[in-house]
């Protein structure tokens, strides 16, 4: 057993030497490796191996660079930020029989500051262009974002392009070679997608803009610039700029800044949504801090953008991490919108986190990943928006409560009338409007007569039966403008703006008679008849108030029920002149 085990850990270091020892074994292998052979005339390559060299001093020459020792790696690369100068070497070899003319792509172009395409032979320059990206003016080779460098390659020949990447902060790109079919259709193909992505964009900005015309709630507007911020940073880095308006983002760059808005715009999104300055005091802080370091580097970037985009990626990185921290701890916290925003910014912060990877050149080149930044965005923009819905809901719902609770507390339960308290502000109110219309007014007091005997003999619940039953008869009667109320008891006031006291005693007339034709069956199934009294008074808009007005009513009331009941009197001093006339 013991001799067994022997035998296997010898192999096991027999198999790391042999593997360790084998790259530097065979350098001629290695570079064979590297060669890109073409052996047939369609040629649509978007990945195959190559190798870099970064000029950490930024200084070498194409002369010097070529005797370096160049890394071995696929045609998409993602650096970082240390690597600012990067050389790629393809070495392709044409195994055909005829000529062939193929085409470099480098659709990442766009965001270089510098590119050079050298083509070389046996270490012999060939041909040497150089663009310019950072400044305006011709650009040769562009293809919208995309760099192209035509070569031709004579049967059985082979050559090797350089191309020199000059880049402002972090390093990525990707690598094509075509023949001239597939090269114009790389071409057309270019930036669909993240065209799709920033139109997706475009429209939920410009929704958010509506909402905040229509709600004027500043969360929305705050959430439109996250995304106008958003957009621009997409549509510089990811070429959209430059493959539709010929725009570079090196001639532009300064739009970059929007990398640093962008983040300010959430945080204050997350502080407004959450009403964290009030509801979460912990949280603010947290969420404030970040945003003062992300405000203080957004001013920074306006002096020196290249520097302040340097450590774009590890800020990025802390405000996820704050940004998540938060999110969890109001769902914790049972926060009833967190979890939708948590499942935002989960997706928002796994892409972002893809593309910080990748930024810093940790991760793999793919779509994915390079990407990330857009991608994440967009599935938490789309999330927001249910977020953002689902607050006017929650809203409406709030509204809807609180009127409920202000109609509770202007109404009578039991016969759903307005209470006493209603009655007196709103009487205040059709009062002082009577007085500024100089139109005319007038009150009502209605008290169901001998109610005691009704309660007596049928019971209190029989009694209640009547009440509400006359309320129904009440608003039956009532007009829009009419103030209908409960008094108390088995007492209801009614105003009518716009009635004389001769109107009123019609109106008057007409419920008493209602009342006293009315039969109620009660539970007990015993037929229940009564009558109502009643006192109108037209109000003198010089002097009255609605205390006396509702005194001088009282009084004719009182009037009608020493007079014998079921019956309408008026004020008697508007009585008296209501009979002369
Ligand atoms: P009058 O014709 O002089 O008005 O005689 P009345 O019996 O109606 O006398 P009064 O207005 O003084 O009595 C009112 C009674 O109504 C007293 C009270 O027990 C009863 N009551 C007050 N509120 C309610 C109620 O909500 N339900 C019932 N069932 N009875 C009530
Ligand atoms: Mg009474
Ligand atoms: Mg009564």
């Amino acid at each position: 057993m013991e001799v067994h085990n022997k035998n296997i850990t010898w192999y096991v270091i027999f198999l790391m030497v042999f593997f360790l020892t084998l790259p530097s074994a065979n350098a001629e292998t290695q570079t064979q490796k590297q060669t890109v052979n073409i052996n047939a005339s369609i040629v649509d390559l978007t990945e195959f191996p190559m190798s870099y060299y970064i000029d950490g001093s930024e200084k070498m020459l194409f002369e010097e660079v070529i005797n370096q020792q160049f890394t071995p790696s696929l045609s998409k690369l993602s650096l970082g930020t240390d690597a600012m100068i990067t050389w790629s070497k393809i070495v392709v070899r044409n195994q055909q029989n005829v000529a062939i003319k193929l085409y470099v792509h480098h659709p990442h172009a766009y965001h270089l500051k510098h590119v050079s395409f050298y083509e070389t032979q046996q270490n012999q320059l060939l041909n040497h262009i150089d663009i310019p990206l950072h400044k305006s003016g011709e650009k040769p080779l562009m293809y919208g974002g995309t760099a192209v460098y035509p070569f031709q390659l004579a049967p059985q020949e082979t050559k090797i392009i350089y191309v020199k990447n000059t880049s402002f902060s972090h390093q990525w790109y990707q690598l094509s070679l075509f023949d001239e079919q597939s090269s114009k259709q790389a071409l057309v193909g270019s930036g669909k997608y993240i065209a799709l992505l920033v139109g997706m964009m475009l429209a939920l900005m410009i929704y958010n803009f509506f909402l905040y015309i229509s709600a004027r709630k500043r969360e929305n507007i705050v959430y439109a610039f996250y995304l106008i911020s958003g957009t621009i940073w997409v549509a510089l880095s990811y070429g959209v700029a430059a493959n539709f308006f010929g725009v570079f983002s090196a001639e532009v760059f300064q739009l970059n800044s929007n990398v640093l808005s962008m983040p300010s715009f959430l945080v204050i999104f997350i502080m407004l949504i959450f009403d964290t300055r009030k509801r979460y005091p912990k949280e603010h802080f947290a969420l404030s801090l970040l945003l003062a370091l992300l405000v203080g580097m957004f001013c920074y970037s306006l002096f020196d953008i290249t520097a302040a985009l340097q450590s774009a990626s590890s800020l990025a990185a802390t405000m996820m991490i704050v940004t998540f921290g938060v999110a969890i701890s109001l769902w914790r916290k049972r926060e009833p919108l967190a979890k939708y925003f948590f499942l935002g910014h989960s997706m928002f912060i796994l892409f972002n986190m893809l593309a910080v990877f990748y930024y810093k050149g940790l991760s793999d080149f793919n779509q994915i990943n390079s990407h990330g930044v857009g991608i994440g965005i967009l599935l938490e923009a789309l999330m927001m928006a249910f977020v953002l819905s689902y607050r006017i809901k929650e809203l409406d719902r709030i509204k809807g409560k609180q009127e409920e609770l202000k109609r509770l507390a202007d109404t009578d339960p039991m016969t759903e009338l307005f209470n006493r308290r209603y009655f007196e502000k709103t009487a205040q109110q059709a009062i002082h409007e009577a007085k500024e219309n100089q139109s005319v007014i007038s009150i009502m007091v209605i008290d169901i007569d001998h109610f005691k005997t009704i309660n007596d003999n049928y019971g209190h619940s029989t009694g209640d039966e009547v009440i509400i039953s006359f309320a129904k008869l009440l608003m039956k009667h009532q007009r829009d403008i009419d103030i209908v109320c409960r008094y108390g008891g088995e007492e209801f006031l009614l105003l009518l703006p716009g009635c004389d006291n001769e109107n009123a005693c019609k109106v008057a007339e007409r419920i008493r008679q209602a009342a006293s034709e009315a039969v109620l069956i009660d539970e007990q199934q015993n037929e229940v008849t009564y009558t109502v009294s009643i006192g109108v008074h037209q109000l003198e808009l010089s002097y009255d108030t609605t205390r006396s007005a509702i005194d001088a009513a009282d009084k004719a009331l009182y009037h009608a029920k020493s007079s014998g009941r079921n019956q309408v009197q008026l004020t008697q001093a508007q009585f008296d002149i209501q009979a002369q006339a």
